[in-house]
């Protein structure tokens, strides 16, 4: 490692620093020194990519690397999940790191030579399986932040804790994961960490980009259903029912009210969504029952707190109105937290990405009504989480693939930054708490 300290002393020596002086570690010169390992990692995961909470052989590979930078290594954490802890031996803060680890069921449709050609079963089907969102980036990045830090330990304070996290894109049928899973399994303790920071790729920012938020960066979930229960009758006699179907559909309408004409829609915005309506089977019936089920999307406290009172309200309301009756499920089965950047953390780290990326490639951006488990963490804990940029400079946004999508790309000279910042927000809040 003699040319890392090379490297490091240089610039001290030629600003006439006294030698005794802390020269500041040269992280892009050391995120230079390992970036073909980084892609080579990547290159693995994407070959080889699993579905949530199968991340069997991808837990494997992540263990057996941190275990050999001499981590303090833990595995089956919500079923395939790794934790590293790297302990400067000095006391200090405890900052977690975090990378998602799961592909998706989409078949990957390119010429690229690590292409998947694999499948796995999801739900009681064989499918083909891709790294669709990038998260094996997201891996690769974070195992080249623990391999700098890990070389950097003698100037660390506290803990660093690497976590790697099945299950972002939601668990298969019947099973529980992700986030939350590890937050109740206990993750965040023993030794409790203080702050985290996540980062995600973006396949439609520029390489080089950073992009983030302070406050609501992604929304909370709360799926919900309605089922609406009225009086069958002939459909040739509608005076003889409760119409369960007339009943939706006022529902429908008043629900969307609430956004349009309750919430302060000058601070964020939010969506209620009905995504599916049953109820009867044929022209000439008027059913018994009427099952509405939906997603709410909110970026702060007070519009979510809102539609948690207003949405019972409009629904008994409506019901009551045309004499049927209401039962609401609010949340159905799950629920997302708002992805929230403390502003106050988000504040002090804004200087850390934009010397990381430049003042000119660090860009505020508008909240997204698109949803992150990392949420779960922030839950618990301040967090940030930011977009680094996958797109390739001469490829326009537009024409640039989306997530989840067989044609997703993301090109590997976008992570050398993704591990500078997971380390510069690492050093930097070691040493300013
Ligand atoms: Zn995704
Ligand atoms: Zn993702």
């Amino acid at each position: 490692m003699l040319t890392k300290f090379t490297r490091f002393l240089l610039p001290a020596a030629l600003c006439g620093m006294s030698f005794l002086s802390v020269a500041a570690p040269d992280i892009d010169a050391m995120a230079d020194e390992i970036e073909s390992d980084v892609i080579a990692w990547r290159h693995h995961f994407h070959e080889f990519p699993e579905l949530s909470n199968r991340e069997v052989n991808t837990a494997h590979y992540i263990a057996q690397y941190l275990n050999s930078l001499g981590l303090e290594v833990t595995t089956g954490i919500a079923r395939t999940g790794v934790v590293g802890i790297l302990d400067s031996g000095k006391p200090g803060p405890v900052v977690a790191l975090r990378a998602d680890m799961d592909g998706l069921p989409v078949l990957e449709q390119n010429d690229l030579p690590y292409r998947s050609t694999q499948t796995g079963e999801y739900n009681g089907q064989t499918v083909p399986v891709m790294h669709a969102c990038g998260h094996d980036t997201h891996m690769a990045m974070l195992m080249g932040a623990a391999k700098i830090l890990t070389e950097l330990k003698g100037e660390l304070r506290g803990k660093v804790k690497f976590i790697f996290q099945p299950a972002e894109e939601g668990a298969p049928a019947g099973e529980t994961g992700g986030a939350e899973i590890m937050v109740k399994e206990g993750v965040l303790k023993n030794p409790d960490v203080d702050v985290i920071f996540g980062l995600h790729i973006s396949a439609n920012t520029d390489v080089g980009t950073i992009r983030y938020n302070s406050g609501g960066t992604m929304a909370a979930v709360d799926p919900f259903k309605i089922v609406i229960k009225g009086k069958q009758a002939h459909g040739a006699y509608p005076w003889k029912s409760v119409d369960p179907v007339v009943t939706a559909a006022q529902m429908i309408m008043s629900i969307q009210t609430i956004v349009s004409r309750e919430l302060r829609l000058i601070d964020d915005a939010a969506v209620v969504s009905i995504g599916s309506i049953h109820g009867g089977n044929r022209s000439n019936i008027i059913p018994n029952e009427v099952e509405l089920v939906g997603t709410i999307r909110t970026l702060n406290s007070d519009a979510r707190d809102h539609i948690y009172e207003a949405l019972p309200r409009k629904v008994q309301g409506i019901a009551d109105s045309m004499g049927a009756q209401a039962e609401l499920t609010l949340p159905l089965d799950y629920y997302y937290p708002i992805t929230y950047n403390d502003p106050a953390l988000t504040e002090a780290m804004l200087p850390t990405m934009q010397r990381t990326a430049g003042v000119e490639n660090t860009r505020l951006s508008k909240p997204v009504t698109g949803a992150e488990d990392f949420s779960f963490f922030q839950e618990q804990i301040p967090g940030l989480y930011v977009w680094v940029g996958g797109k390739p400079l001469d490829v326009s946004e537009e024409d640039s693939p989306a997530h989840h999508t067989p044609e997703f790309f993301v090109d590997d000279s976008g992570m050398k930054l993704g591990v500078r910042l997971l380390t510069n927000f690492t050093l930097d809040y070691m040493a300013a708490n």
